[in-house]
Protein backbone atom coordinates (compact mmCIF):
# COMPACT_ATOMS: atom_id res chain seq x y z
CA UNK A 1 0.00 0.00 0.00
CA UNK A 2 1.50 3.33 -0.93
CA UNK A 3 1.74 6.12 1.76
CA UNK A 4 -0.44 8.52 0.47
CA UNK A 5 -3.51 6.10 0.17
CA UNK A 6 -2.92 4.65 3.79
CA UNK A 7 -2.60 8.16 5.06
CA UNK A 8 -6.56 8.62 3.32
CA UNK A 9 -7.83 5.48 4.80
CA UNK A 10 -6.67 6.16 8.46
CA UNK A 11 -8.05 9.86 7.95
CA UNK A 12 -11.39 8.38 7.38
CA UNK A 13 -11.24 5.66 10.16
CA UNK A 14 -10.37 8.77 12.38
CA UNK A 15 -12.44 11.42 11.19
CA UNK A 16 -16.29 10.03 10.80
CA UNK A 17 -16.59 7.82 13.67
CA UNK A 18 -14.51 9.76 16.34
CA UNK A 19 -16.21 13.72 15.14
CA UNK A 20 -19.65 12.89 15.49
CA UNK A 21 -19.82 10.56 18.25
CA UNK A 22 -22.94 8.89 17.46
CA UNK A 23 -24.07 6.08 14.59
CA UNK A 24 -25.37 8.19 11.68
CA UNK A 25 -29.32 8.57 11.73
CA UNK A 26 -30.83 6.11 9.70
CA UNK A 27 -32.40 8.07 6.37
CA UNK A 28 -36.62 7.43 6.38
CA UNK A 29 -38.57 8.90 3.54
CA UNK A 30 -42.27 9.37 5.00
CA UNK A 31 -44.72 9.42 1.98
CA UNK A 32 -48.45 11.36 1.99
CA UNK A 33 -50.09 13.46 -0.09
CA UNK A 34 -53.29 11.88 -0.64
CA UNK A 35 -55.86 9.46 1.24
CA UNK A 36 -59.60 8.06 0.14
CA UNK A 37 -61.44 10.91 2.14
CA UNK A 38 -61.10 13.79 4.37
CA UNK A 39 -61.45 11.15 7.64
CA UNK A 40 -57.60 10.25 6.89
CA UNK A 41 -56.23 13.62 7.87
CA UNK A 42 -52.56 12.73 6.86
CA UNK A 43 -51.74 16.54 7.28
CA UNK A 44 -52.19 16.30 10.46
CA UNK A 45 -50.68 12.72 11.31
CA UNK A 46 -47.73 13.18 8.97
CA UNK A 47 -45.91 15.36 11.88
CA UNK A 48 -46.53 12.98 14.17
CA UNK A 49 -45.29 9.98 12.88
CA UNK A 50 -42.10 12.11 11.68
CA UNK A 51 -41.96 13.32 15.85
CA UNK A 52 -42.35 9.24 16.87
CA UNK A 53 -39.69 8.88 14.51
CA UNK A 54 -37.01 11.14 14.95
CA UNK A 55 -37.07 10.96 19.08
CA UNK A 56 -35.72 7.41 18.82
CA UNK A 57 -32.50 9.43 17.81
CA UNK A 58 -32.67 6.68 15.14
CA UNK A 59 -33.67 8.34 12.27
CA UNK A 60 -33.73 10.91 9.93
CA UNK A 61 -36.79 11.57 7.94
CA UNK A 62 -37.74 13.33 5.09
CA UNK A 63 -41.60 13.77 4.18
CA UNK A 64 -41.56 13.50 0.41
CA UNK A 65 -45.42 14.84 -0.54
CA UNK A 66 -46.97 13.12 -3.88
CA UNK A 67 -48.80 15.64 -5.92
CA UNK A 68 -52.70 15.86 -5.67
CA UNK A 69 -55.40 14.38 -7.62
CA UNK A 70 -55.21 15.45 -11.33
CA UNK A 71 -51.41 17.16 -11.02
CA UNK A 72 -48.81 15.96 -13.16
CA UNK A 73 -46.77 13.26 -11.78
CA UNK A 74 -44.16 13.44 -14.53
CA UNK A 75 -41.79 15.51 -12.59
CA UNK A 76 -42.78 13.20 -9.39
CA UNK A 77 -39.71 10.87 -9.16
CA UNK A 78 -39.36 10.04 -4.99
CA UNK A 79 -35.76 8.82 -4.73
CA UNK A 80 -36.75 5.88 -2.70
CA UNK A 81 -32.71 4.34 -2.96
CA UNK A 82 -31.58 6.98 -0.80
CA UNK A 83 -33.56 5.96 2.28
CA UNK A 84 -33.58 2.77 4.34
CA UNK A 85 -37.31 2.71 4.90
CA UNK A 86 -40.21 4.13 2.84
CA UNK A 87 -43.08 5.09 5.56
CA UNK A 88 -46.54 5.04 3.77
CA UNK A 89 -49.39 7.38 5.48
CA UNK A 90 -50.90 7.41 1.78
CA UNK A 91 -53.42 5.88 -0.19
CA UNK A 92 -53.70 6.96 -4.26
CA UNK A 93 -56.10 4.96 -6.06
CA UNK A 94 -54.37 2.55 -8.84
CA UNK A 95 -54.14 5.76 -11.68
CA UNK A 96 -52.31 8.28 -9.91
CA UNK A 97 -48.80 6.75 -10.22
CA UNK A 98 -47.31 6.49 -13.32
CA UNK A 99 -46.08 3.22 -14.29
CA UNK A 100 -42.12 4.06 -13.83
CA UNK A 101 -43.09 4.87 -10.19
CA UNK A 102 -44.17 1.87 -9.56
CA UNK A 103 -41.31 0.07 -10.92
CA UNK A 104 -38.70 2.40 -8.96
CA UNK A 105 -40.45 1.22 -5.62
CA UNK A 106 -40.49 -2.56 -6.94
CA UNK A 107 -36.97 -2.48 -7.49
CA UNK A 108 -36.31 -0.98 -4.00
CA UNK A 109 -38.07 -3.34 -2.52
CA UNK A 110 -36.91 -6.36 -4.26
CA UNK A 111 -33.28 -4.67 -3.62
CA UNK A 112 -33.57 -4.50 0.35
CA UNK A 113 -35.46 -1.58 0.54
CA UNK A 114 -37.52 -1.39 4.13
CA UNK A 115 -41.42 -0.49 4.13
CA UNK A 116 -43.79 0.45 6.80
CA UNK A 117 -47.28 1.00 5.86
CA UNK A 118 -49.70 2.66 8.29
CA UNK A 119 -53.34 2.11 8.57
CA UNK A 120 -55.05 3.38 5.30
CA UNK A 121 -52.26 2.77 3.34
CA UNK A 122 -53.34 -0.75 3.13
CA UNK A 123 -56.34 0.76 0.88
CA UNK A 124 -53.74 2.07 -1.80
CA UNK A 125 -53.23 0.34 -5.17
CA UNK A 126 -55.92 -2.11 -4.73
CA UNK A 127 -54.92 -2.98 -8.51
CA UNK A 128 -51.52 -3.03 -8.31
CA UNK A 129 -50.26 -6.47 -7.80
CA UNK A 130 -46.43 -6.40 -5.96
CA UNK A 131 -48.17 -3.43 -3.88
CA UNK A 132 -50.57 -6.00 -2.09
CA UNK A 133 -48.36 -8.78 -2.07
CA UNK A 134 -46.07 -6.45 -0.13
CA UNK A 135 -48.88 -5.56 2.16
CA UNK A 136 -50.44 -8.71 2.37
CA UNK A 137 -54.07 -7.79 3.29
CA UNK A 138 -55.58 -4.63 2.32
CA UNK A 139 -59.26 -3.30 1.97
CA UNK A 140 -61.36 -0.34 0.62
CA UNK A 141 -61.23 1.12 -3.00
CA UNK A 142 -63.05 -1.37 -4.74
CA UNK A 143 -61.00 -4.67 -3.51
CA UNK A 144 -63.39 -7.88 -2.98
CA UNK A 145 -63.01 -11.12 -3.15
CA UNK A 146 -60.75 -10.38 -6.68
CA UNK A 147 -58.01 -9.34 -4.13
CA UNK A 148 -58.30 -12.82 -2.33
CA UNK A 149 -59.56 -14.19 0.76
CA UNK A 150 -59.97 -12.33 4.03
CA UNK A 151 -57.76 -13.04 6.49
CA UNK A 152 -57.57 -13.94 9.92
CA UNK A 153 -56.46 -15.51 13.18
CA UNK A 154 -58.46 -18.95 14.70
CA UNK A 155 -56.48 -20.84 17.07
CA UNK A 156 -53.75 -19.22 16.25
CA UNK A 157 -53.59 -20.24 13.15
CA UNK A 158 -53.67 -17.90 10.27
CA UNK A 159 -56.97 -18.36 8.60
CA UNK A 160 -58.86 -17.29 5.62
CA UNK A 161 -62.43 -16.95 4.14
CA UNK A 162 -63.07 -16.77 0.27
CA UNK A 163 -66.75 -15.97 0.25
CA UNK A 164 -67.55 -13.25 -1.73
CA UNK A 165 -68.06 -9.72 0.05
CA UNK A 166 -66.14 -5.77 0.09
CA UNK A 167 -62.84 -5.89 1.52
CA UNK A 168 -62.28 -3.49 4.78
CA UNK A 169 -65.01 -2.95 7.67
CA UNK A 170 -64.50 -1.02 10.82
CA UNK A 171 -66.69 -0.34 13.80
CA UNK A 172 -66.81 2.82 16.22
CA UNK A 173 -63.34 3.68 17.45
CA UNK A 174 -63.06 2.81 21.00
CA UNK A 175 -60.68 1.25 22.77
CA UNK A 176 -59.82 -2.28 22.24
CA UNK A 177 -57.03 -5.13 23.69
CA UNK A 178 -54.76 -6.26 20.98
CA UNK A 179 -53.53 -9.87 21.61
CA UNK A 180 -49.41 -10.77 20.53
CA UNK A 181 -49.15 -13.93 19.04
CA UNK A 182 -45.13 -14.00 18.46
CA UNK A 183 -43.11 -13.00 21.64
CA UNK A 184 -39.90 -13.76 19.61
CA UNK A 185 -39.95 -11.58 16.55
CA UNK A 186 -37.67 -8.24 17.32
CA UNK A 187 -40.63 -5.81 16.95
CA UNK A 188 -42.42 -8.25 19.79
CA UNK A 189 -39.47 -8.85 22.08
CA UNK A 190 -40.61 -7.84 25.92
CA UNK A 191 -44.38 -6.70 24.40
CA UNK A 192 -47.16 -7.96 26.93
CA UNK A 193 -48.73 -10.56 25.73
CA UNK A 194 -51.71 -8.32 25.52
CA UNK A 195 -52.54 -4.88 25.50
CA UNK A 196 -55.16 -1.71 25.68
CA UNK A 197 -55.10 0.63 22.19
CA UNK A 198 -56.74 3.44 22.88
CA UNK A 199 -59.72 4.46 20.44
CA UNK A 200 -58.73 3.63 16.93
CA UNK A 201 -60.40 1.81 14.53
CA UNK A 202 -59.68 -1.70 14.45
CA UNK A 203 -59.75 -3.00 10.91
CA UNK A 204 -61.52 -6.15 9.33
CA UNK A 205 -62.58 -7.79 6.61
CA UNK A 206 -59.12 -7.18 4.59
CA UNK A 207 -58.42 -9.52 1.71
CA UNK A 208 -55.35 -9.81 -0.03
CA UNK A 209 -52.92 -12.73 -1.14
CA UNK A 210 -51.90 -12.96 2.19
CA UNK A 211 -48.74 -15.17 0.60
CA UNK A 212 -46.14 -14.57 3.74
CA UNK A 213 -47.09 -12.46 6.23
CA UNK A 214 -46.33 -13.54 9.61
CA UNK A 215 -49.07 -11.75 12.18
CA UNK A 216 -47.58 -10.06 15.34
CA UNK A 217 -50.78 -9.06 16.47
CA UNK A 218 -54.73 -9.35 16.50
CA UNK A 219 -57.54 -7.45 17.40
CA UNK A 220 -61.06 -9.09 18.33
CA UNK A 221 -63.35 -7.55 16.30
CA UNK A 222 -66.51 -7.35 18.32
CA UNK A 223 -70.15 -8.14 16.52
CA UNK A 224 -71.22 -5.53 19.20
CA UNK A 225 -69.42 -2.65 17.63
CA UNK A 226 -70.23 -4.25 13.63
CA UNK A 227 -67.50 -6.65 14.10
CA UNK A 228 -66.48 -10.03 12.40
CA UNK A 229 -66.33 -11.79 15.75
CA UNK A 230 -62.88 -12.60 14.49
CA UNK A 231 -59.24 -12.37 15.45
CA UNK A 232 -58.38 -9.64 12.63
CA UNK A 233 -54.98 -8.91 11.70
CA UNK A 234 -53.18 -5.61 13.05
CA UNK A 235 -49.60 -6.04 13.05
CA UNK A 236 -47.74 -7.90 10.18
CA UNK A 237 -44.28 -8.26 9.07
CA UNK A 238 -43.61 -9.81 5.52
CA UNK A 239 -40.81 -9.80 3.21
CA UNK A 240 -40.64 -9.06 -0.90
CA UNK A 241 -37.66 -9.85 -2.22
CA UNK A 242 -34.79 -8.75 0.11
CA UNK A 243 -37.20 -6.09 1.47
CA UNK A 244 -38.33 -5.76 4.41
CA UNK A 245 -42.29 -4.71 5.50
CA UNK A 246 -43.80 -3.77 8.61
CA UNK A 247 -47.50 -3.52 8.35
CA UNK A 248 -49.42 -1.43 11.59
CA UNK A 249 -53.31 -1.37 10.65
CA UNK A 250 -53.56 0.85 13.90
CA UNK A 251 -53.39 4.69 13.72
CA UNK A 252 -56.32 6.12 11.77
CA UNK A 253 -55.88 9.63 13.68
CA UNK A 254 -53.83 11.58 15.96
CA UNK A 255 -55.61 10.39 18.94
CA UNK A 256 -55.24 6.67 17.75
CA UNK A 257 -51.22 7.54 16.97
CA UNK A 258 -50.57 9.01 20.24
CA UNK A 259 -51.65 6.10 22.13
CA UNK A 260 -47.63 4.69 23.28
CA UNK A 261 -49.05 1.09 22.05
CA UNK A 262 -48.98 2.44 18.52
CA UNK A 263 -46.28 4.60 19.36
CA UNK A 264 -43.71 1.96 20.53
CA UNK A 265 -45.05 -0.88 17.89
CA UNK A 266 -44.23 2.22 14.68
CA UNK A 267 -41.00 2.84 16.59
CA UNK A 268 -39.68 -0.30 16.42
CA UNK A 269 -41.22 -1.32 13.27
CA UNK A 270 -39.76 1.01 11.33
CA UNK A 271 -36.15 0.08 12.71
CA UNK A 272 -36.59 -3.82 12.08
CA UNK A 273 -37.94 -2.64 8.57
CA UNK A 274 -34.67 -0.52 7.95
CA UNK A 275 -32.09 -2.53 9.66
CA UNK A 276 -33.35 -6.44 10.70
CA UNK A 277 -33.30 -5.38 14.31
CA UNK A 278 -34.48 -3.59 17.03
CA UNK A 279 -32.71 -2.14 19.12
CA UNK A 280 -34.98 0.59 21.45
CA UNK A 281 -36.14 -0.41 24.91
CA UNK A 282 -39.78 -1.54 25.36
CA UNK A 283 -41.10 1.94 27.58
CA UNK A 284 -42.13 1.62 31.24
CA UNK A 285 -45.61 3.31 30.03
CA UNK A 286 -46.76 0.82 27.36
CA UNK A 287 -50.15 0.12 28.10
CA UNK A 288 -50.87 -3.62 29.70
CA UNK A 289 -54.14 -5.57 29.24
CA UNK A 290 -56.30 -3.41 31.03
CA UNK A 291 -54.74 -0.07 30.89
CA UNK A 292 -55.03 2.57 27.89
CA UNK A 293 -51.71 4.93 27.71
CA UNK A 294 -50.87 7.97 25.50
CA UNK A 295 -48.94 10.48 24.84
CA UNK A 296 -50.35 14.17 25.73
CA UNK A 297 -47.98 15.86 23.36
CA UNK A 298 -49.06 13.72 20.71
CA UNK A 299 -52.47 13.98 21.27
CA UNK A 300 -52.28 17.83 21.31
CA UNK A 301 -50.88 18.06 17.70
CA UNK A 302 -54.52 17.42 16.80
CA UNK A 303 -55.83 21.02 16.74
CA UNK A 304 -59.43 19.92 18.32
CA UNK A 305 -57.50 18.19 20.99
CA UNK A 306 -59.07 18.89 24.15
CA UNK A 307 -58.14 16.48 26.87
CA UNK A 308 -57.17 13.15 26.40
CA UNK A 309 -59.67 10.31 25.45
CA UNK A 310 -62.88 12.92 25.33
CA UNK A 311 -63.07 12.09 21.42
CA UNK A 312 -64.11 8.71 21.25
CA UNK A 313 -67.06 8.47 19.18
CA UNK A 314 -70.29 8.21 20.65
CA UNK A 315 -72.51 5.23 21.39
CA UNK A 316 -75.09 4.53 18.89
CA UNK A 317 -78.08 6.73 20.00
CA UNK A 318 -80.06 4.20 22.17
CA UNK A 319 -83.44 2.95 20.87
CA UNK A 320 -86.33 4.38 22.97
CA UNK A 321 -87.24 1.12 25.32
CA UNK A 322 -90.53 0.14 24.79
CA UNK A 323 -92.76 1.00 27.52
CA UNK A 324 -94.22 -2.70 27.52
CA UNK A 325 -91.00 -4.11 28.43
CA UNK A 326 -89.98 -4.98 31.83
CA UNK A 327 -91.77 -7.09 34.66
CA UNK A 328 -95.20 -6.62 35.22
CA UNK A 329 -97.68 -7.68 38.00
CA UNK A 330 -100.91 -8.55 36.34
CA UNK A 331 -104.57 -8.85 38.47
CA UNK A 332 -107.56 -9.73 36.79
CA UNK A 333 -111.03 -11.51 36.29
CA UNK A 334 -112.25 -13.77 33.25
CA UNK A 335 -116.01 -14.82 33.90
CA UNK A 336 -115.54 -14.80 37.96
CA UNK A 337 -112.27 -16.53 37.43
CA UNK A 338 -109.50 -14.49 38.95
CA UNK A 339 -106.19 -14.02 36.92
CA UNK A 340 -103.06 -13.75 38.79
CA UNK A 341 -99.45 -13.86 37.18
CA UNK A 342 -96.19 -11.80 36.93
CA UNK A 343 -95.11 -11.53 33.35
CA UNK A 344 -91.43 -10.33 32.44
CA UNK A 345 -92.13 -8.77 28.78
CA UNK A 346 -89.39 -7.99 25.79
CA UNK A 347 -90.11 -6.34 22.89
CA UNK A 348 -87.90 -5.83 19.65
CA UNK A 349 -87.05 -2.84 17.44
CA UNK A 350 -89.81 -4.80 15.05
CA UNK A 351 -92.65 -5.19 18.10
CA UNK A 352 -92.40 -8.27 18.17
CA UNK A 353 -93.29 -9.31 22.22
CA UNK A 354 -91.25 -12.17 24.05
CA UNK A 355 -90.60 -13.47 27.69
CA UNK A 356 -92.53 -15.39 30.31
CA UNK A 357 -95.14 -15.32 32.75
CA UNK A 358 -95.31 -17.24 36.13
CA UNK A 359 -98.27 -19.32 35.99
CA UNK A 360 -99.52 -22.25 38.55
CA UNK A 361 -97.32 -24.93 36.20
CA UNK A 362 -94.55 -22.72 36.37
CA UNK A 363 -93.15 -20.28 33.54
CA UNK A 364 -94.50 -20.01 30.07
CA UNK A 365 -94.17 -18.22 27.19
CA UNK A 366 -95.65 -15.42 25.82
CA UNK A 367 -95.72 -14.28 22.56
CA UNK A 368 -97.15 -10.53 21.17
CA UNK A 369 -97.09 -7.81 19.34
CA UNK A 370 -96.92 -4.08 19.73
CA UNK A 371 -98.75 -2.06 17.29
CA UNK A 372 -98.89 1.68 17.87
CA UNK A 373 -99.87 2.11 21.59
CA UNK A 374 -101.62 -1.32 22.44
CA UNK A 375 -99.91 -4.71 23.44
CA UNK A 376 -101.33 -8.12 22.85
CA UNK A 377 -99.75 -10.76 24.35
CA UNK A 378 -100.78 -14.56 24.56
CA UNK A 379 -100.40 -17.22 27.40
CA UNK A 380 -100.89 -20.78 27.12
CA UNK A 381 -102.13 -22.54 30.31
CA UNK A 382 -103.07 -25.56 31.60
CA UNK A 383 -105.75 -25.73 34.44
CA UNK A 384 -107.36 -28.66 35.39
CA UNK A 385 -106.56 -30.95 32.33
CA UNK A 386 -107.39 -28.08 29.82
CA UNK A 387 -105.49 -25.88 27.76
CA UNK A 388 -106.33 -22.55 27.65
CA UNK A 389 -105.18 -19.28 25.25
CA UNK A 390 -105.41 -15.84 27.21
CA UNK A 391 -104.78 -13.06 25.60
CA UNK A 392 -104.14 -10.00 26.95
CA UNK A 393 -104.73 -6.61 25.31
CA UNK A 394 -103.36 -3.52 27.20
CA UNK A 395 -102.66 0.09 26.80
CA UNK A 396 -100.41 1.77 29.79
CA UNK A 397 -102.27 4.57 31.73
CA UNK A 398 -98.39 5.90 33.25
CA UNK A 399 -94.61 4.07 32.90
CA UNK A 400 -95.75 1.66 36.01
CA UNK A 401 -99.61 1.27 35.08
CA UNK A 402 -101.32 -0.66 32.71
CA UNK A 403 -104.66 -1.61 31.82
CA UNK A 404 -106.95 -3.90 29.63
CA UNK A 405 -108.76 -6.61 28.57
CA UNK A 406 -108.69 -10.44 28.45
CA UNK A 407 -110.05 -12.74 26.00
CA UNK A 408 -110.11 -16.49 27.12
CA UNK A 409 -111.68 -18.58 23.99
CA UNK A 410 -114.79 -16.11 23.63
CA UNK A 411 -115.03 -14.81 26.78
CA UNK A 412 -113.80 -11.66 28.57
CA UNK A 413 -112.24 -10.25 30.75
CA UNK A 414 -110.03 -7.35 32.71
CA UNK A 415 -106.86 -6.65 34.11
CA UNK A 416 -104.67 -4.25 35.35
CA UNK A 417 -100.98 -4.44 35.57
CA UNK A 418 -98.00 -2.93 37.87
CA UNK A 419 -94.85 -2.50 36.32
CA UNK A 420 -92.51 -3.81 38.88
ZN1 LIG B 1 -59.18 5.09 9.30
Amino acid sequence: MSMPTRAFVLAALIAVPALTGAAPRLPIMLLDGESGGPWHKWQLTTPVLKKQLEETGLFQVDVVTAPPAGADFTTFKPNFTAYRAVVWNYAAPDERWPAEIKTAFEQYVTNGGGVVIVHAANNAFPGWTAYNEMIDVGGWRGRDEKAGPRWFMQAGTLSSDASPGPAGSHGRRVPFLVTMHNATHPIARGLPKAWMQQGDELYANLRGPGKNMTVLATGHSRPENEGTDRDEPLLMVLTYGKGRIFHTALGHDVNGLSSVGFTATFQRGTEWAATNGVTQKVPATFPTADTVTYRADLAAMDPDFEKGLNRLDPPPPARAASPFAGTWTITGDVAGNPVNTVCTLTVDAGGSVGGTCKVLTGDTKSTGQVKDATLTFQVDVAHQGTDYVLVFTGKTESPTAMKGTIDVAGNGGAFTATRQ
